[in-house]
């Protein structure tokens, strides 16, 4: 199943200098969200592709109502369900601010617990490693105080649906699989 994250799509969007790659980038420097017009137009056209005909997973979507309710008119309500990754604001600020990509595949480390075994050097492609101008700890602030306002709401609007599944982020990358690994075949 492929797994789609809008905020990988507009940064490929930033990368190839599209329209919509420098519209997004204001938003996205400063912490907030991309208008949803944006997101759902870009949305729309990477979910009709072939490879989603059976499914996919979308990560970081939706983040605000008007994105659910999109979503709940294109698949139905009864055809997905939805993670919740509880993570105190302090740890999501420290990951942030160790976070490194590779520039090249795309490979995450992190600087303290999951460093390249060369410093700025990719161990799966040799790529350059880079840091996300929006994982500053000032921006990932805006970013938390965004998600309060608009994204959280969704917890209890999914919850009430009975389609919301809640698990711990706080533990390490193989437990948080692990716990994953658990829900999805018996919800899937
Ligand atoms: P992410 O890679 O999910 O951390 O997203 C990085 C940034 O991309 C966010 O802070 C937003 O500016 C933008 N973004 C990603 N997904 C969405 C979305 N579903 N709605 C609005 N903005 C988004």
């Amino acid at each position: 199943m492929p797994q789609i994250s809008t905020g990988d799509l507009l940064r490929e969007n930033q990368k190839r200098g599209t329209k919509l790659g420098l519209r997004a980038r204001e938003y996205m420097d400063a912490g907030k969200l991309v208008p949803d017009e944006l997101v759902l137009a870009m949305l729309a056209e990477r979910v009709s592709a072939p490879d989603c005909c059976d499914g996919y997973v979308l990560d970081g979507f939706p983040r605000t109502l008007a994105q659910a309710r999109a979503l709940e008119e294109r698949v139905g309500d009864d055809d997905f369900f939805v993670v919740n990754l509880n993570v105190a604001d302090e740890t999501i600020i420290e990951r942030a601010a160790g976070r490194l990509t590779c520039k090249n595949c795309g490979r995450i480390y992190h600087a303290k617990t999951s460093p390249p075994r060369k410093a700025g050097v990719c161990d799966a492609c040799g790529g350059p490693l880079e840091r996300r101008a929006d994982d500053a700890p000032e921006v990932v602030r805006e970013r938390l105080r965004v998600y309060r306002e608009k994204t959280e709401p969704l917890i209890s609007f999914y919850r009430e649906k009975g389609l919301l599944e809640t698990i711990d982020g706080e533990r390490t990358p193989d437990e948080v699989f692990e716990q994953l690994d658990e829900l999805i075949p018996g919800r899937a």
